[in-house]
């Protein structure tokens, strides 16, 4: 183990999932659309309009900072964050300073087993410093002679939430992003896809010796866009500060890039880290009041979220820690899989089982989400009956999912037009024996001659025969019986 341990906070933007952007009525999401086409006098900065407040943005902050533990305050204001750019026609972006919406708040962070140093599972609470809505800049695009500017951007509605300085691992921030991705996505107030810019990370990231407890001068790594990355960057600059320091040289606090291409982190030119922004009142929205009534209106419809619902499939379904992480990875997977363990009444294991294993692969080849299967929750529960009551074996009952699937009509119906019932049936199996044995005297021979492991293979030749709906007991039994 190191005698250094990392002390990292992270900054992450996330852009909401709204119809329209924050102070106009453009499209918000341009992921697919050609450059400035969705923008207006508002957006752009244009003299003489005024903007106005998107409800929608507001709510899903309160969800947000509700969901991470944060405290709403009943009266939040807007400001001026002024700076020059020119992705940003305006000359300033309106944000949150002093008095943003969500204040305080945490996520506690189960960290796994085979992510800990010590091999031992263990939580660690990431604080929030702040959660604030804002305004999207634009994006400018350089290709080396010229540069292009796309002002669709302008006017996203933005949260953006620091958490402290208590993350302590590459694998630990990489955890944390995870964690907020599958909230925002369970919430559904945004894509939070990495790739796309919806969840966007800067890392703040300096090194100390094991158990100290102060901080030391950090550096910021800008421009990561996948989790991957973020946790490869974070492992380049602890271990490149580890080598600065035991060389005796100071830590410098730089403002990185992470180069994905080449792996490796550039020093940026750009001081605007240091840039006095000259914050101001922006004078031309009012405060947001969020009272107690519209709260409740937020809030009232608020899921269980997703790391309490993990903790309650282990507790109340004793699912191995493996199944309940898949299982409530996404919102409605989880209702699915409660929704059938209703329906069937029997081993929530078992409907984990045939969830993880056939369920989700027909989901992954079909790419559909759980909510919209034909497969229903009652359907499956019904296949998983059908098997229990040895009417169809196992491999019919997993062919069946995909029959139901195609068809929407019931397990039952399928398997009563088909025929696909388990022949039971003592003379039924009988004559297949008899056929199977006539008709391969040499194995007959060798097996009384006492190669007695041949009896698998006629077992195998008596199913293939009933195209998997003998009783395999029932055939091995009497295969032994004729054969004896
Ligand atoms: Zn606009």
């Amino acid at each position: 183990m190191s005698d250094y341990e990392a002390v990292i906070g992270l900054e992450t933007h996330i852009q909401l999932n709204t119809t329209t952007k924050i102070f106009c009525s453009c499209k918000a999401d341009s992921w697919f659309d050609p450059p400035n086409t969705n923008i207006c006098p508002v957006c752009t900065g244009l003299p003489g309009v005024l903007p106005v407040l998107n409800q929608a943005v507001v709510e899903k902050a309160v969800l947000l900072a509700t969901a991470m533990h944060a405290e709403v305050r009943p009266v939040s204001y807007f400001d001026r964050k002024n700076y020059f750019y020119p992705d940003l026609p305006k000359g300033y972006q309106i944000s949150q300073y002093d008095q943003p919406l969500g204040s305080g708040g945490y996520l506690d962070l189960p960290v796994p087993a085979t992510s800990s140093p010590d091999g031992r599972p263990y939580v660690r609470r990431v604080t929030i410093h702040k959660l604030h809505i804002e305004e999207d800049a634009g994006k400018t695009k350089n290709d080396g002679r010229q540069r292009f500017i796309d002002f669709n951007r302008c006017g996203v509605p933005l949260i953006e939430m620091v958490t402290g300085p208590d993350l302590r691992s590459a694998d630990e921030a990489a955890q944390y992003l995870t964690r907020l991705r599958q909230l925002l996505r369970w919430l559904g107030i945004s894509e939070a896809d990495m790739e796309k810019a919806h969840l966007r990370c800067d890392a703040n990231v300096s090194i100390r010796p094991r158990g100290a407890d102060y901080l030391n001068p950090k550096t910021e790594i800008k421009n990561v866009n996948s989790i991957e990355a973020v946790r490869e960057a974070i492992q380049h600059e602890i271990q490149r500060q580890i080598r600065a320091v035991e060389a005796g040289q100071r830590i410098e606090a730089w403002t990185l890039e992470w180069d994905e291409d080449n792996s490796e982190l550039r020093k940026m030119r750009s001081k605007e880290t240091e840039a006095d922004y000259r914050y101001f009142r922006e004078p031309d929205l009012l405060p947001v009041y969020v009272d107690e009534q519209w709260k409740w209106e937020i809030l009232k419809d608020m899921p269980e979220l997703p790391l309490e619902r993990r903790q309650r499939f282990l507790q109340e379904y004793e699912l191995p820690e493996y199944d309940a992480e898949i299982l409530t990875s996404e919102r409605n997977l989880s209702d699915y899989f409660e929704a059938t363990v209703r329906a069937y009444a029997g081993d929530p294991k078992r409907v984990s089982n045939w969830l993880m294993n056939d369920v989700l692969r027909m989901l992954n080849d079909r790419g559909l989400t759980a909510d919209q299967l034909k497969l229903t929750p009652p359907f499956l529960a019904e296949v998983l009956r059908l098997v229990d009551a040895n009417t169809i074996n196992t491999s019919t009952g997993k062919s069946l999912l995909g029959k139901v699937e195609d068809s929407g009509r019931s397990p039952a119906a399928i398997v009563e037009q088909e025929g696909l019932a388990k022949v039971s049936d003592d003379s039924a199996i009988r004559n297949v024996v008899q056929a199977v044995l006539d008709a391969n005297p040499k194995e007959v021979e060798s097996y009384r001659a006492g190669k007695v492991t041949l009896i698998g293979w006629f077992v195998g030749q008596v199913m293939k025969q009933m195209r998997g709906k003998a009783d395999p007991g029932m055939a091995r039994q009497i295969l032994e019986e004729l054969l004896g």
